[in-house]
Order: structure tokens, then sequence, then C-alpha cells
């Protein structure tokens, strides 16, 4: 697995920022973060922002072999068009079909937005175009059911973080590996409802990557997203559902330029407050 970027929407430091988080993330020489996405093997992604191409350029990991994206939600940081549409000018794809997996809520949005956009523009997007042509499928991740994906099977529950007036909710997967090994992506999330921890009590996932968007900043909500408070809060109960195990190796993402933690500050906020071991994640990080 391989860290794509770790980042949330704002990007550490935020290009157009001159705060003084932005500023020490210049000048320290700390890893930036880009939107977050993983890469958990050559066919399957979490996630799929605007710097996945670039990432995939950067760390010499080409998506030639990708058959499965399971995004989160449609939030522009975790779903980008234009990332895709690179696939209308790839010769090499022809006779390949990437599957898209998305929320109930997530699928009809992106159909109803390729529909406004034929209607406004007068021609179709070349988004749509893909999926005319088979070279991209829009796949129903169905959530708090077993799903098939290649070689994996998937089990998605729908998180604490909603977008269009509610009607679509992120989802968090737990992704069963071929030779067993499960991953818990859970990304955007906030405080997860107890239904949850009910769904996935005893499941023992060996690793987790879970958001910490707002690591030492008080949000004063629990839903939305989490910070370092929060994750902590999750692991806790996580262990205690036994969603994951004491073994299970723990990474936070998503983080922003918000919050004021630098990277070190940040796990070295975990290492005094979490007695689960936490690994903050950096881009092109391997795990
Ligand atoms: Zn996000
Ligand atoms: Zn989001």
């Amino acid at each position: 697995m391989f860290f794509f970027g770790t980042g949330a929407a704002e990007m550490v430091p935020n290009p157009f920022c001159d705060c003084p988080v932005c500023e020490r993330a210049r000048q320290s020489g700390e890893t930036p973060r880009k939107r977050s996405a993983m890469m958990v093997d050559e066919h399957c992604m979490f996630d799929f922002g605007p710097e996945v191409a670039a990432a995939s350029q950067m760390y010499g990991r080409p998506l030639n072999q990708l058959t499965d994206v399971f995004i989160t939600h449609t939030h522009e940081d975790h779903f980008s068009f234009s990332s895709f549409d690179i696939l209308t000018m790839t010769n090499t794809w022809a006779g390949k079909c990437l599957n898209v997996w998305l929320s109930p809520g997530g699928l009809e949005w992106v159909q109803g937005y390729l529909r406004a956009m034929e209607t406004i523009c007068g021609e179709k997007a070349e988004f749509a175009r893909l999926l005319e042509s088979d070279a991209v499928a829009l796949r129903e991740a169905r959530p708090y059911e077993w799903g098939e994906a290649g070689d994996k099977r998937f089990f998605a529950v729908e998180s604490n973080h909603g977008l269009h007036a509610q009607r679509e909710h992120a989802l968090n997967y737990l992704l069963e590996m071929p030779h067993g090994e499960l991953v818990l992506y859970v990304c955007d999330a906030g405080l997860w409802p107890e239904k949850n921890f009910a769904a996935l009590a005893g499941a023992r996932a060996q690793t987790l990557v879970m958001e910490c968007t707002f690591g030492s900043q008080d949000i004063g909500v629990d839903w939305s997203h989490l910070n370092a408070a929060h994750f902590a809060q999750m692991v806790e109960r996580m262990e205690k559902e036994g969603v994951i195990t004491p073994e299970t190796r723990v990474y936070a993402t998503h983080i922003n330029q918000v919050q004021h933690f630098s990277h070190a500050q940040l796990q070295a906020w975990f290492d005094a407050h979490c007695a689960h071991p936490v690994t903050v994640a950096q881009d092109g990080m391997e795990i």
C-alpha cells in the first residue's frame, strides 16, 4: 500500500496561503501533503482526487493495471473528473474497464452532474464519453453489505460526513485482500454512528488508515471530520469493539493546514496521548 496523498482539500502548504503554518511547512523541508489518495496495489485505489495522475508520475506507480477505485465521496479532493479524463486520450486502454465504486447518493450525484453538463453545454462531458465507451463503469457500493471487486471483497459503512444537502454520505471501506488481510479506510468520517461499530464488531482489521483532518484544532462538533482527540477516541472504541486489535497498524491521513501541528508535533501528540501506536502518514510512504 502506498500513500499518493495525505492532505485535506486545502493541501499543506496551501499554495494560496501565507499563514505561519503554511510558511513553516514551506521552510522546514517537511513533505508537502497532496489531496488524500491511497494505492492499495496495482489494481486498486482509495479515492481519486486532482493529484492522483501527478502522484502516479512522481512515485513511478503507473495506473495502467488499475481495475477498481473506491470513492469515499464526491467532494473534489476525493473525486476528480479530470484525473479520469486522461483515459479519453489513452489508446492502450482499449478493452480495459476501470470500475469506480460510489455510494448510492454519490452515484446519483455524478449521473445528475453529467446530465446537467450536457444540458448546459450541449455536449457530453469527457467522463460521460468514458462511460459510453466502457472505459470506465460506475458501480454502486451498497452500504452494510459485502460486495466483490475483482480479487477482493469489501464492506462499506456510511460515515458521519455528509454532502449535497445530506443526500450523500461518505463511505468508509473495509477491504479484504486476496490473502485475507483486512484494510479499513476511514476518510472522511467524523465520529462514527453507533451502527458502524456494531456492523464491524469483531472484524479485527490488520490495517487502519483514518482521517485526522483537524489535528490540533478544537472543531466544536463531532461530525464531518476528526481532530487528533477524536482520532484517539475512535481508535479506542474500535479496539474495544474488536474492529481493530492491539496489533493493528494505524495511520493518520487527510491532514489540513487550519490545525497548527507540524508532522512531528502531530506524531508527538499521538505518542503521548494515544494508547495504541499511531503513525502519521506522509505522501510517498509505503506501508
Ligand atoms: Zn476530504
Ligand atoms: Zn469531504
